[in-house]
């Protein structure tokens, strides 16, 4: 078939040439970004605009037809320091499924161009394997709704930009060439793997209403818990976290190497952390009724020492609190100081007080066992007796159960406790040292589905 084309050359001449066939050898997208996303786009600035143009026209794909993929760019969540939790993206003509497909990112559907380690720039990226494109894309033939979940905790760390992840999501889509849904979790939150935030909210939220099948869906990632050379001459799996997150959410799980080449599913992991079942079952045995007359007739001063999220918190609200007891808290009071001014006045007026700190070392426990000696009042310390895989597996759960409000304690505050805790001994002046069991207890079938959560 014969075409007249409208042509302009550099002379900004127009004339008309003849061509037999016409032929558009990359798709066609449309983009639009929600404004509160991206920064750079609330400026406008040109460059933005420059590579939103590059995005929309991708680069490489050679199919031959004309497609138009609208995606958005949301984020959701309570802003911290300006910073949502998740980004993420829809696209307009993408329906809804019972048929979930979800893929890691890094390490899974793409690796650095460069070979560098990270990523040194957001063109950075090559499809991992030859397989991944002609994979996904009989997925999506297939029914299947292709979800990207991702975790970028570099992006609240200033160490990558958002718009730059999402820059190359859209990247990979207009490679792909159809629409696709992505889940970015921004840093250290619920939505970070292996948390369900992300899948949750996709399916709660971007899913049309329409239920999810989780028997014929599955989640493909590269944290797999897999060690050195579980291939000849591959590192260690960064983590597990891909594999506890298909668990968490209760799908079936691959590697890249098993869901694209094949590969004989691996079985000599290691998910890295405390299995909460395990956990839970060697707890559930305790008779918590033993706690109920642990206070004291007379007055006294309780010290409590152990792990941030040992329980402590919780203890003392239940057991102490409840009876009479004032409790010390560093985390409400936030001096020392303060600290030490309200166990004299609870002692002045002949009220029992707790310090629930984690007071790990003798200097931190002599501050207070001073005061109670001006007041001749016996001192008891109560140990919480909750390993330290324990305690951070409570730590996880306390964020999740608490919506992200109760951000967890950074690993360097269990180093901290580690490097000063010296074992409470009577010498120091306790009256009496007892050993406070791990007692999981749940007020709602939810919280306890939560806890069994690997983290
Ligand atoms: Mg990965």
């Amino acid at each position: 078939m014969k075409t007249f084309l409208l042509n302009i050359n550099r002379q900004g001449q127009i004339f008309y040439s003849v061509h037999t066939k016409v032929t558009h050898t990359k798709p066609y997208y449309t983009m639009k970004r929600a404004a509160s996303s991206d920064a750079s786009e609330a400026k406008g600035n040109k460059k933005s605009k420059q590579s939103s143009l590059l995005d929309a026209f991708g680069a490489g794909s050679t199919s031959s037809k004309k497609q138009k993929v609208e995606s958005t760019w949301k984020s959701y969540g309570d802003a911290v320091k300006g910073l949502k939790p998740l980004s993420y993206m829809t696209c307009k003509d993408l329906k809804g499924s019972t048929k979930i497909a979800g893929f890691d990112m890094d390490g899974c559907l793409i690796v650095p161009k460069s070979n560098a380690k990270f990523p040194k720039n957001a063109d950075d990226w090559k499809f991992m394997l030859s397989q991944v494109q002609p994979k996904l894309k009989a997925l999506h033939g297939d029914g299947y709704k292709v979800v990207i979940f991702t975790n970028q905790a570099g992006i609240e760390k200033n160490k990558a930009k958002e718009s730059d992840i999402q820059g190359k999501i859209t990247k990979i889509m207009n490679e792909l060439g159809f629409p696709i849904q992505a889940f970015i979790s921004t840093g250290e939150n619920v939505y970070r793997k292996p948390y369900t935030g992300s899948w949750d909210f996709m399916a709660s939220n971007c899913n049309e209403g329409i239920t999810i099948d989780k028997e014929n869906s599955f989640f493909v990632g590269d944290a797999a818990g897999r060690p050195k050379d579980w291939q000849k001459g591959k590192k260690k799996d960064h983590s597990c976290s891909d594999r506890k997150f298909a668990a968490n959410v209760g799908v079936r799980f691959y590697t890249p190497e098993e869901y694209f080449l094949g590969m004989k599913a691996f079985s000599r992991f290691e998910w890295g952390s405390i299995n909460p079942k395990t956990l839970l079952s060697s707890a559930q045995n305790l008779d918590v009724k033993q706690f109920e007359d642990i206070t004291s007739k007379d007055t006294e001063l309780v010290i409590l020492v152990g792990f941030p999220a040992s329980g402590k918190s919780t203890f003392a609200k239940c057991y102490l609190e409840s009876k009479g007891y004032v409790v010390v808290n560093r985390d409400t009071l936030k001096t020392q100081e303060k600290c030490e001014k309200t166990v004299h006045e609870a002692l002045k007026a002949k009220k029992s007080v707790a310090v629930d700190n984690t007071n790990p070392s003798k200097e931190a426990r002599q501050a207070y066992v001073k005061i109670a000696k001006t007041y001749n009042t016996p001192v008891r310390c109560f140990q919480f007796d909750v390993t330290i895989e324990a305690a951070k597996h409570m730590n996880f759960y306390r964020q999740l159960i608490t919506n992200g409000k109760h951000r967890r304690v950074p690993d360097v505050g269990y180093n901290v406790f580690k490097s000063r805790y010296v074992a409470p001994d009577k010498s120091e002046g306790f009256k009496d040292i007892i050993k406070i069991p791990f007692i999981p207890t749940f007020d709602r079938d939810e919280e306890k589905e939560k806890f069994l959560h690997w983290t």
